[in-house]
């Protein structure tokens, strides 16, 4: 049994937290494979070492003297060093960091010490091998990932490793730069090591219980997902649920590797299950509700629209023309509408109208803003009937008005535009009727 375990920045933000990390990790023989972020916040005005590692080397490119931030990174390993006990000093280390700062070894260069020093701290601690994921973890030039190669070189590396650390978050260029993926990127660190090492599980430590079903900033602690598949993981987080990298799913998905989110501060909860397939049904019908505000709603009209051939392309023409993305298009007999995101829209506003004008003459366009897009998503719909019905009767009983319905012909999800001032009010009613009234 194998499983790769990574742990988030607020799981290794102290001395406290690394403790709470090691109980986790020696509970469990199978937990071999080890990535760690970079020591994240401790409070809620605390900076991650992350950032101020961005700060710094922002400093020293700007040739000032960035000695004192730089002895405040060294502070935060320092205080876990010293709360674990720890026969490490980070002294050369340091000095190395400081002289690439000095020869401007790069913004990723930088921001990667983060995860490098911590990854030095956890292999400490724990007893495993330490390996610097430059060498095992590979980009392409035009900076691209590179799985074929990594794939290769790290999984011959870890064949007769039966414990190591890897630091989370960066690899390297074919000419041996450090390269970083985006913000959060160690979760896509742990995802190919899940799947170089053929792991059973891959468990993703964070500080929440898994995913909810709806954001806890605007539904009052709200249910954990036990099991929810791949597709409807991603059409939540496209809504904007955030828990785990978008991009770590495709390595273990294409392995058949399950994704486990678990709760460093709470290991006895089972957290979530993310997994390609299952016959298991959601306990609500619904697996979760997702939604972002920001929208404008571009209703175009036209007599006779649906017989008019290529009248969509050139509609959508104009939008690509200015480099406007679109999110969601229903359209009627005579009319389409195009939901855009408002603070992409408006600078282009009239540009946009006038080439609609001009490309595709409808008789009217009307523009509708402030609107909120909802997502509510669930493999459990499929087989249910009247979950449509639910869900505009309890946004008819709040007094809702709902402004667009789309239900993609997957079953999986139906999306529902009402305005900016009505979306905590309709998640909250949706909640209720699926998973308030089923208590
Ligand atoms: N430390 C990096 C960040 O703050 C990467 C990570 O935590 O996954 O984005």
């Amino acid at each position: 049994m194998k499983k790769v375990v990574k742990f988030g920045g607020s799981s290794l933000a102290s001395a406290e937290q690394f403790q709470k990390v090691g109980s986790i990790i020696r509970a469990d023989e199978a937990r071999r494979y080890v990535i760690p972020s970079a020591p994240g916040k401790r409070y809620s005005l605390d900076t991650k070492v992350t950032d101020m590692l961005y700060h710094c080397y922002a400093a020293a490119e700007r040739g000032e003297d960035f000695s004192e931030q730089l002895m405040a990174i060294r502070s935060r390993y320092q205080e876990i060093i010293d709360g674990l006990h720890l026969n490490l000093d980070l002294t050369s280390e340091f000095e190395v960091v400081e002289d690439q700062f000095r020869n401007q070894a790069g913004k990723d260069y930088a921001a990667s010490r983060g995860e490098y020093l911590n990854g030095i701290v956890m292999a400490n601690y724990l007893g495993f091998e330490f390996i610097d994921a430059a060498e095992v973890i590979f980009f392409k030039e035009n900076g691209e990932f590179d799985a074929e190669k990594t794939h290769k070189i790290l999984s011959e590396r870890l064949e007769y490793v039966d414990h190591a650390v890897i630091p989370g978050f960066y690899g390297s260029l074919p000419d041996g730069r450090v390269k970083t993926f985006s913000r959060g990127g160690s979760d896509i660190t742990g995802s190919i090591v899940a799947k170089a090492v053929d792991a059973n599980l891959y468990e993703n430590w964070t500080d929440v219980s898994g995913f909810l079903v709806a954001d806890p900033r605007i539904v009052k602690h709200p249910r954990v997902i036990s099991t929810i598949t791949y597709r409807e993981l991603r059409e939540l987080s496209y809504m904007g649920a955030t828990v785990l990298h978008e991009d770590a799913i495709f390595p273990v998905r294409e392995a058949g590797i399950p994704i486990n989110i678990r709760n460093t501060n709470a290991p006895d909860d089972r957290g979530t299950m993310i997994v390609e397939n299952t016959c298991s049904k959601p306990k609500y019908t619904i697996t979760g509700i997702a939604g972002k505000k920001g929208f404008v709603a571009v209703n175009i009209e036209k007599d006779m629209m649906n017989s008019e051939i290529g009248f969509g392309r050139k509609v959508l023409q104009v939008f690509e023309d200015k480099g406007i993305s679109f999110e969601h298009m229903p359209s009627g007999i005579d009319t389409m509408t195009i939901f855009v995101h408002q603070d992409e829209f408006e600078e282009k506003e009239q540009a946009v109208l006038s080439g609609i004008h001009r490309l595709a003459k409808p008789d009217h366009i009307e523009l509708e803003s402030d609107l909120a897009l909802i997502a509510v998503v669930g493999r459990g719909m499929r087989s249910t009937r009247g979950t449509a019905g639910r869900i505009f009767a309890a946004l008819a009983h709040a007094h809702i008005n709902v402004k667009m319905i789309d239900q993609g012909s997957s079953e999986l999800n139906i999306i529902i535009g009402v305005k900016n001032s009505d979306f905590e009010t309709a998640i909250n009613a949706i909640y209720d009727i699926f998973v308030l009234s089923q208590l």
